[in-house]
């Protein structure tokens, strides 16, 4: 396929009619053919009229239909081959590895959702029949299931150029979920985000789904991303990216006359704990562990640990030691575009700037005339006291540094953790015994995160039935949400009961019969079953 920079609206692609734009190389700096022409607002409002009408047919696909459409999605996806990878990289920056991974994730995240979809679980189908001789009362025949929302616009995150963008973990949801997806591609990724768009509007054409199932339009956030929000007819919307950017688009949609659900997944400092015992144990071992964690994908990630919380002593020393030994030998990698390195570049000088705060270790320095867009690691330290007083310590600096807390005390331990915003995860370096012993720690950590981890690292996010992925605020805007894994789809489907409803006209998770053969409760009872009279 050739990327031709247009938009897809309504099923056809076409000339976008606003401004022009090009895709850069992240590694070299230079400017990626073709020319993408943005939508301008008319075209916008065609691709939200295209979803709103595509929406009540494509909601009465049969799961089995759109679990057909989400496998050839994957299928469109793998047929694009090295055009798609060659183009991942020079967007990117990423190595071959990572886009494979990327698109792998993505595929795979696809076909879980055509899987698990065929249980009918998310519908949550519940009957209870009529009873008519109930005294003193009858009851009358009552069902309930959960439908889709209607047309869901997605916002492609800029470090997952394929498993948080087009066709990635909103997108791939939405579509389960039976909601139209109008995707604002991210500038960076622009090209490979068209050709998966093309992949996703073949086997939309493939398996016959109404025109307007899938958008794609491009253009900058503030105009076409503002514009979907507030369109009458999108119904929820899913981003992952900047804090500002989710709460601006948050503010957007509360300020809508009827307002929609924002489910933005905003990133946070993922605090580990390391704990004294587990330290003089390996603090080697960990502060290598913490390394890799810190500096993977250059540190592109919203579950990167960008702080550390340990309690003054040699341990924690020996650890500093470790993690700024093996910091030294990690060359400065090339950061997605130039607006994230600079912003990291910036992020660093101001949290050296902050009262009590110390740079104690750093990766490779950036090369000297380097075109790349590229940061360099960093490790910094401060004490609990002045990490307690300064909010400005806990903004993201998105890329790969953390910053050391240095508590007296378990009791300054706990009271930096009950001074955390809300975090995506909250990791634990410890030892059985010190599990068992810093009980408060654990209960205070929890409240805090959607995600504890013991003895592991934050970053690889599994995509599986189990997977959290979200917080309390600010980590997202809906910490009753995850992002990633098979409950992603419960953000797009709302609860709807029928009373006394003429049976022809229900939905068929809800008929007699039973035809999509899902577990149901009946009466109270868990059943496959058809309902009997
Ligand atoms: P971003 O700025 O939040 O942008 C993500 C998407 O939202 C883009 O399509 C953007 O469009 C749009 N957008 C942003 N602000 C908007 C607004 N006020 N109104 C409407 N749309 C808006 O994220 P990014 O481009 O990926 O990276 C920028 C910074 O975000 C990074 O430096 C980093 O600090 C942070 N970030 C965090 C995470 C995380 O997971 N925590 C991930 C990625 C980035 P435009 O590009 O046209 O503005």
């Amino acid at each position: 396929m050739t990327i031709t920079g247009k938009q897809l609206i309504q099923g056809e692609w076409q000339a976008g009619k606003g401004a022009s734009y090009q895709a850069v190389n992240p590694a070299t700096g230079e400017a990626l053919e073709p020319t993408i022409n943005h939508a301008d607002g008319s075209q916008v409002d065609a691709a939200v009229e295209g979803a709103a009408k595509a929406a009540p047919v494509y909601a009465a696909t049969s799961l089995k239909q759109r679990g057909e459409f989400l496998q050839a999605c994957a299928d469109e996806i793998m047929a694009l081959g090295d055009e798609l990878l060659d183009r991942l990289k020079a967007e990117t920056g990423y190595p071959q590895a990572r886009v494979e991974g990327e698109r792998g994730r993505t595929c795979n995240q696809l076909k879980l959702f055509a899987n698990t979809i065929q249980s009918g679980e998310f519908l949550d189908a519940r009957i209870d029949k009529a009873m008519p001789d109930r005294q003193p009362m009858p009851r009358a025949d009552i069902r309930f299931y959960k439908q889709a929302l209607g047309p869901v616009a997605v916002f492609g995150a800029s470090n997952f150029p394929m498993a948080f963008s087009t066709a990635g973990g909103d997108t791939a949801s939405a579509l389960a979920a039976g909601c139209p997806v109008i995707v604002k591609g991210h500038n960076s990724h622009a090209g490979s985000a068209e050709l998966v768009a093309q992949a996703v509007q073949k086997a939309a054409d493939k398996c016959q789904m109404p025109k307007g199932t899938f958008s794609y339009v491009t253009g900058p956030g503030k105009d076409v991303g503002a514009a979907l929000v507030k369109a009458e007819q999108v119904k929820a919307v899913g981003f992952t990216g900047s804090h500002s950017g989710g709460m601006a688009l948050y503010k957007l949609a509360s300020e809508r006359k009827n307002p929609i659900p924002v489910f933005a997944e905003m990133g946070s400092i993922n605090p580990i704990v390391v704990l004294p015992e587990a330290l003089k144990n390996s603090a080697p071992s960990i502060a290598e562990g913490f390394v890799g964690s810190l500096t993977l994908g250059v540190g592109q990630f919203c579950v990167n640990p960008g702080l550390v919380l340990g309690i003054e002593g040699d341990e924690l020393d020996t650890f500093i030691d470790s993690t700024a030994k093996a910091l030294a030998d990690v060359n400065a990698g090339v950061m997605l575009n130039q607006g994230i390195a600079e912003t990291y570049q910036s992020g660093r000088q101001k949290l050296s700037g902050q009262p009590g705060v110390k740079s104690v270790a750093t990766g490779q320095p950036v090369k000297e005339g380097e075109k790349g867009f590229c940061g360099q690691a960093e490790l910094f330290t401060v004490s609990a006291s002045d990490f307690v007083e300064n909010p400005e310590l806990q903004a993201e600096n998105f890329g790969p540094s953390s910053l050391v807390i240095k508590c007296k005390n378990a009791e300054e331990l706990n009271t930096v953790v009950s001074h955390l915003g809300g975090q995506l995860t909250g990791t634990l370096q410890a030892t059985e015994s010190e599990l068992k012993n810093y009980s408060e720690l654990l209960s205070l950590l929890q409240d805090k995160v959607g995600r504890m981890v013991v003895n592991n690292f934050p970053t690889g996010v599994e995509v599986c039935d189990a997977m959290m992925h979200g917080g309390p605020s600010p980590a997202s805007t809906d910490s009753r949400f995850t992002s990633v894994g098979t409950k992603a789809i419960d953000r797009f489907v709302r609860p709807i009961c029928f009373q006394n409803y003429p049976h022809d006209l229900l939905p068929d998770a809800l008929k007699n019969e039973n035809p999509w053969g899902i577990s149901r409760w009946i009466n109270g009872e868990r059943t496959n079953k058809a309902v009997e009279n």
